[in-house]
């Protein structure tokens, strides 16, 4: 067959929490050409403990590179024409690894993990001066998410960690960091980065100077030389070291909220969108300005997208579960075989007849942040049955959403006209259709829904030295989209919110 002609292609690596996948789009069209996905185990090693395999990640991200070029070569298309790799990461997950045997000194800590969760009472006792010190900085509230209590958890508790810190070997990153510094080298040469998105989830970061913040350091306990470099989300930090796409320049880092956010093309003040995927992340951009929540969202970095380009901030709504859910349901009660499975069951029954689920398995996050929190199944009857579960669990994403989004419209006066989604339950047309209804207003989704992905390749592709993308809207305005409009009134709306109220406050407080 004829050899198509292609302009400059970027490729993105995306490292969730549930998988791992590269993705290779066209910089012209943004059309998503090739890609694969690798599920991640993620060990449970004790109650409230969430750890995943470092090395596992990084040879998934390998995996995924070699397969993805591979089917780029099936279809005719000359993986030479890459141009650029952007990367984005679950994000607050922590690693210490060594830099003289490029071995990890421990599992990665996985954001959801609860284990610092007597680290984090014992810290809120000493936080020095007002107890905005940490928030006033960071736009964080101390819980146990977020990366400087799992790192000093680890200095605290793992010899193995405490000696390569004593001996100058250790390094800590977030996933980009681990990955960047892998994938440009390693022990030979690699890159020990960050960019400013992750940097401001590890509650060691100023969002305002954006630097490493030595009070935050010090009151955490952590020794600044095993901190990444804080670069910007868009500039080249490396190339890659090997494998078919050797030679080619990293130049995007995101975390995968803010790569979402970017990806769904949210630049403008008053922008959001809401990723469902382990967890569901919604992000409004405030421009370059903090705003402060008064209602449970976090103030955090939303991108910066070159050296001397302006920062631009957002607030976020962030729920700690919600595809976890289904997860839950396919792997511990085994209700379901598939993720995609629910939708099955849910559309049997279309209603929870009443029963409500609260999945606050890690606590619950925004806008409670309550930490005593967990799981409560409620409202049973002889009649209930798997369906209604089903049904239940994908209402609780619905609802935690709303909960985000009424907090979020009290802190910007300006409440959404629609929902711009995406991630990995969006292709879930009940949980759309039910999003809709329980907001009572539209739900949009592109119809390429790797928007997390396409985020990171448009900072990788713009960044200066590449300048593949112009990141000009414009170019990108014939994605289309699927719309899903609300169905239900919304005083049946309201009621079922109201009860679903009811049972989070029933899910408090089991944990003292
Ligand atoms: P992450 O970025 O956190 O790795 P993804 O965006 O890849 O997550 O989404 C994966 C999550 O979505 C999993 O928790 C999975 O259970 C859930 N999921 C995937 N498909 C469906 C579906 N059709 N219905 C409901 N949940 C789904």
């Amino acid at each position: 067959s004829k050899k198509a002609v292609w302009g400059p292609l970027v490729g993105a690596v995306d490292q969730g929490t549930s998988s791992t996948r590269f993705l290779v789009f066209n910089s012209k069209t943004a059309e998503l050409l090739s890609h694969h996905q690798v599920e991640i185990k993620q060990e449970f090693p004790r109650e409230g403990w969430v750890e995943q395999d470092p090395k596992e990640i990084l040879h998934s991200v390998y995996e995924c590179i070699e397969k993805t070029c591979e089917k780029l070569g099936q279809l005719n298309i000359d993986i030479s024409n890459i141009k650029a790799i952007g990367v984005s990461n679950q994000r607050e997950t922590t690693v210490v690894w060594d830099k003289i045997t490029g071995e990890p000194l421990y599992n990665a800590v996985v954001w959801l993990d609860l284990r610092t969760q007597s680290t984090v009472e014992s810290l809120s006792k000493r936080i020095p001066g007002n107890n905005n010190f940490v928030k006033s900085k960071t736009g964080l509230p101390l819980s146990t998410y977020f990366s400087a209590v799992k790192l000093h958890w680890l200095l605290d508790n793992v010899r193995k960690v405490q000696k390569a810190v004593e001996d100058k070997r250790a390094l800590f990153g977030t996933i980009d960091s681990w990955l960047i510094w892998s994938l440009t080298g390693g022990v030979s040469g690699g890159v020990h980065c960050t960019d400013v998105t992750n940097a401001s989830r590890t509650m060691l970061f100023n969002i305002h100077s954006l630097e490493w913040d030595k009070q935050l350091c010090d009151f955490f306990g952590i020794p600044m030389e095993i901190l990444p470099h804080v670069r910007s989300s868009s500039e080249i930090y490396g190339l890659m070291k090997a494998g078919a796409l050797e030679g080619v320049p990293i130049s995007g880092c995101l975390g995968d909220q803010s790569a979402a956010l970017v990806g769904q093309m949210c630049f403008q003040i008053g922008q959001a969108k809401n990723t469902y995927g382990t967890g569901c992340f919604l992000l409004c951009n405030t421009g370059h300005k903090c705003v402060f929540s008064d209602h449970g969202l976090l103030t955090t970095v939303a991108y910066k997208l070159g050296r001397d380009k302006p920062v631009y901030y957002a607030l976020e709504g962030s729920v700690a579960i919600a595809g976890a859910v289904v997860r839950w349901l396919r792997d511990n009660l085994g209700i379901i075989k598939t993720s995609e499975e629910i939708e099955k069951l849910a559309k049997e029954v279309g209603t929870s007849y009443g029963c409500y689920f609260v999945p606050a398995f890690s606590g619950l996050y925004a806008p409670y942040w309550e930490p005593s929190a967990r799981g409560i199944i409620c409202g049973l009857t002889q009649f209930t049955n798997k369906c209604h579960i089903a049904f239940a669990a994908l209402e609780a994403v619905c609802f935690q959403t709303r909960e985000i989004l009424d907090a979020m419209n009290r802190d910007c006066g300006i409440p959404l006209s629609h929902l711009q989604v995406d991630g990995g339950m969006t292709s879930n047309k009940i949980l759309m259709q039910l999003q809709a209804d329980i907001l009572c207003i539209p739900v949009v989704k592109p119809s390429m829904p790797e928007t997390t992905a396409l985020g990171a390749a448009m900072a990788a592709g713009a960044a200066e030295g590449v300048n593949v993308w112009s990141l000009e809207p414009d170019d990108l305005s014939a994605v289309t989209m699927e719309r899903f409009e609300p169905q239900i009134n919304a005083e049946e709306s309201e009621i079922r919110y109201s009860t679903w109220k009811k049972a989070v406050m029933k899910s408090m407080g089991w944990v003292t």
